[in-house]
C-alpha cells in the first residue's frame, strides 16, 4: 500500500444515536435469477420459507404474505436485476424451530451444532491461527456495529470463542478504530468474561475496513481468517438460534436530515418506505454507501440489502465538472496506484482491474471528474 489517508469528519454530518426498528415492510424484494430453481409452490408463504438458491445460498422469506411478481430494476450501482416481490399479510407466521426470545445454550452443544454444519466448514478455518473480528466502519458517519454490538454483544462473542476453542485457535482479535469508543467501552465491559479474546485498537486509517488492507496494515497472512460482526450474528442466528436473521442496520444520515438514525430493519425492505421516519426540510440528493463518491442515486432504485450500510440525504448541490487540469492527485492519492489519471485522458480505455472503488480520487479531483464513469466504463 502506497500512502495512508486519514478520513475528516463534516461536522454537518452527524452520526446517530438513535435506533429505530422497522420490521413490518409493506413488501420486500428479493434478488433471484433465471437460473434459480424456485423451492416452492405456494403463492401463501410463510416467514422463513426457503424460497429459491441464489448463488449458492437458499434465499429465506423475511415475511410472512403472498408472492405477488417478479419485477426488474435498476439497482443502486445501475445494474439490471431481478426482484422477486413478497407481499406482507402482517400474521407474522413463521417456520421456525428456535424462539425469538434470548437463546440459552451451553457452549458445548454450540459444538455439536457447529460440528455437523455445513456452512462453517465451508469456511476452511483448519490451519488458521488467529480469528479477528474486523469491526472498522470506513465512513466515519455509520453507526451500525454500534447498535450491533449494544444488541448482540453476548451472541456475536460466544459465537467466535465457541468457533476458535473448536478449531483451536488461541489468538482472537477484534479490530477497532481507537475513535469507535462507544463500541471499545461494550466491549471492554464483556471481555472480562473472555480473556483470550483481545482488542485491536488502530488509528484512523482510511480503507482499514477492506479486509486486504486490515491484513496489511497488521501484518497478517494466510494464518489469518477474517470475519464481520455482521456475519459472525448471522451464523449464530442459523446455527444456535435455528432461526434466519432477517434484519439488517442501516444508518440514514447527511446533511438534509434533521433526524439521523440508524434503522433495524428487514431485508429487502424498499427506502421509500423509510421516508415516513426521517425528517427532511430542503432538496436532497441520495449517495449510497461511500461519501467520497459522491455518487447520486434515484430513491426508487433502493432495496435495501446488506450490500448497503449508510444513504447519505445530502442538500442538493450542483459541483460544476471542468476539463483535467492535468494535476495528478488522483494518481498520486490512489492507495494501490491503479492510475485513474490514465483512465480519464484516454476517455475509460485504461483500466485496473484492482480498482477498490474506494472513491478517493473522485473526492481529491479539482476539476470534479467523476472517475468511476471512466474506470468502470464499458469498452
Ligand atoms: S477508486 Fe480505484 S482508482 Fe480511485 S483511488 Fe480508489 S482504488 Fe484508486
Ligand atoms: S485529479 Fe482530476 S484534474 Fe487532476 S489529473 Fe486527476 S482527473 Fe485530472
Amino acid at each position: 500500500m502506497k500512502n495512508f489517508v486519514t478520513s475528516k469528519k463534516d461536522p454537518k454530518i452527524k452520526v446517530s444515536s438513535i435506533l429505530t426498528e422497522y420490521l413490518l415492510p409493506n413488501k420486500v424484494y428479493l434478488t433471484v435469477s433465471k437460473e434459480d430453481q424456485l423451492l416452492i409452490k405456494n403463492k401463501k408463504i410463510n416467514k422463513g420459507a426457503s424460497l429459491y438458491e441464489h448463488k449458492n445460498k437458499i434465499v429465506y422469506s423475511p415475511i410472512s404474505g403472498n408472492i405477488t411478481k417478479i419485477v426488474k430494476r435498476i439497482d443502486y450501482k445501475g445494474e439490471e436485476k431481478t426482484y422477486l416481490e413478497i407481499l406482507n399479510d402482517f400474521k407474522e407466521e413463521d417456520l421456525y424451530v428456535g424462539s425469538e426470545g434470548t437463546t440459552t445454550i451451553m457452549v458445548h452443544d454450540v459444538k455439536k451444532l457447529l460440528e455437523k454444519n455445513k456452512i462453517i466448514q465451508s469456511f476452511h478455518l483448519e490451519n488458521k491461527k488467529i480469528l479477528l473480528l474486523n469491526t472498522i466502519e470506513d465512513e466515519p458517519y455509520v453507526a451500525n456495529n454500534y447498535f450491533l454490538f449494544k444488541n448482540h454483544k453476548d451472541e456475536i462473542l460466544l459465537f467466535l470463542d465457541t468457533l476458535a476453542s473448536i478449531y483451536q485457535i488461541t489468538n482472537i482479535k477484534i479490530a477497532v478504530k481507537e475513535q469507535e469508543s462507544e463500541i471499545i467501552e461494550i466491549l471492554e465491559q464483556v471481555l472480562e468474561t473472555y480473556p483470550n479474546i483481545e482488542l485491536q485498537i488502530l488509528p484512523d486509517i482510511f480503507l482499514l475496513q477492506n479486509d486486504f488492507f486490515l491484513k496489511k496494515y497488521l501484518k497478517l497472512k494466510e494464518e489469518a481468517y477474517l470475519f464481520y460482526p455482521d456475519e459472525i450474528l448471522e451464523l449464530y442466528y442459523d446455527i444456535v438460534k435455528m432461526r434466519k436473521k432477517d434484519f439488517i442496520y442501516i444508518t440514514l444520515t447527511g446533511d438534509a436530515i434533521k433526524n439521523p438514525q440508524v434503522v433495524k430493519v428487514k431485508k429487502g425492505t424498499e427506502l421509500k418506505e423509510l421516508l415516513s421516519l426521517i425528517k427532511i426540510e430542503e432538496e436532497y440528493d441520495i449517495i449510497v454507501n461511500h461519501l467520497l463518491h459522491h455518487k447520486k442515486r434515484s430513491l426508487d432504485k433502493i432495496i435495501l440489502s446488506e450490500e448497503i450500510s449508510v444513504i447519505y440525504f445530502m442538500k442538493k448541490e450542483t459541483k460544476e465538472r471542468k476539463p483535467c487540469i492535468h494535476c495528478g492527485k488522483c494518481n498520486f492519492i490512489c492507495p494501490i496506484s491503479c492510475k485513474p489519471y490514465q483512465s480519464v485522458i484516454t476517455n475509460g480505455k485504461y483500466k485496473n482491474k484492482d480498482c477498490l472503488s474506494c472513491g478517493l480520487c473522485t473526492f481529491i479531483c479539482p476539476s470534479n471528474i467523476d472517475m468511476e464513469s471512466y474506470l468502470k466504463k464499458e469498452e
